[in-house]
């Protein structure tokens, strides 16, 4: 009958569980610690069949698994603060550099033109950095936001970043797009062996991709 049953978390005395059909009874085997905090408390009791027992049970070994619940309450709580905190914090960069990006708008349309307005885009680098002349892509404006936005496409079949998606698989631009297209539909048709996408290109960008 008390077979699962986690003993009591406070006085670590063994407890059972008996069904009379109907009721469930939760009880020490024989009884708590004379100083344990369920000492007075009557046995837990529920009205129902043996599932209800289940029920009870659950609910007994999940609390007894939890001696130090309002402690455990009080980390997480701790912890919700702390990424409430991070995420006020994330919020307000997001705000500014959008901000930053309207005055650079200003800038170029009724300001001081474009040149002027790419001092506002550079100064909003100073945190980040300017890419690197070396960095793979760092010449090519749209093959480096492809590669490193923060949820690439999966990397073309031509290993180069990808700013086009289809059916999951992500392409250079819509000529190595069509080229994938032109050879599936061959294949569906039959023909096999054309020279041309393998499909067999790894996935180095490592792209989330749904
Ligand atoms: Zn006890
Ligand atoms: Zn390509």
């Amino acid at each position: 009958m008390n077979a699962g049953l986690e003993k009591c978390p406070f006085c670590a005395c063994e407890m059972r569980l008996i069904s009379f059909g109907s009721r469930q009874v939760l009880s020490p085997t024989e009884a708590h610690d004379q100083m344990c905090i369920l000492a007075s408390e009557k046995d837990f009791e529920v009205a129902g069949g043996e599932d209800f027992g289940d029920a009870l049970r659950e609910a007994w070994n999940w609390r007894a698994g939890h001696p130090n619940l309002a402690q455990e309450v009080a980390e997480r709580e701790q912890r919700i603060a702390a990424l409430e905190r991070r995420l006020q914090g994330d919020a307000k960069i997001m705000h500014d550099l959008l901000v930053g990006n309207q005055a650079a708008w200003i800038e170029w349309q009724r300001g001081a033109g474009a040149e002027a307005a790419m001092t506002w885009v550079q100064n909003s680098l100073m945190g980040v950095g300017v890419p690197d002349e070396g960095a793979p892509w760092a010449t090519e404006p749209q093959a480096w936001w492809d590669a490193n936005k923060a949820e690439p496409f999966p990397t073309c079949f031509c290993g180069r970043p990808s700013n086009w998606l289809s059916r999951g698989r992500g392409f250079c631009g819509e000529a190595h797009m069509r080229e994938a297209e032109a050879k599936e539909a061959a294949e569906a048709a039959g023909k096999t062996g054309l020279p041309l996408f393998d499909g067999t290109s790894p996935d180095t960008e490592g792209g989330a991709c749904d």
